[in-house]
């Protein structure tokens, strides 16, 4: 009577610690995942990202190719500064795409 009774929640016990545990992991996983890209985003933005130009071979400043202006970065293309749009990357030392 007591034996069964008492083993009852024992499992339930354990159970539940490996649904917390596999919960915390995957928690600890979501939040790793959301720091890190949170870091980049971080980095993205306050660092002048530079691009290696095939024409000067070296790290250049890139400017956009509608104004010439400063490019706000986004994934393989960016946003020209000065008329809000899309545009593409272009070196800013010898106006080519980079
Ligand atoms: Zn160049
Ligand atoms: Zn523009």
């Amino acid at each position: 009577m007591a034996f069964p009774g008492a083993a009852q929640p024992f499992q339930a016990g354990e159970g539940g610690l490996q649904c917390w545990m596999v919960g915390a992991i995957v928690g600890v996983l979501v939040l790793v995942l959301v720091i890190l890209l949170a870091y980049q985003r971080y980095l993205v933005g306050k660092k002048p990202v530079q691009h290696l130009c095939d024409y000067c071979g070296h790290m250049v400043n890139v400017v956009s190719d509608c104004h010439h202006a400063p490019v706000r970065e986004r994934f393989l293309h960016g946003i020209c500064t000065e008329c809000r749009r899309e545009c593409r990357l272009m070196c800013a030392k010898c106006k080519r795409p980079v």
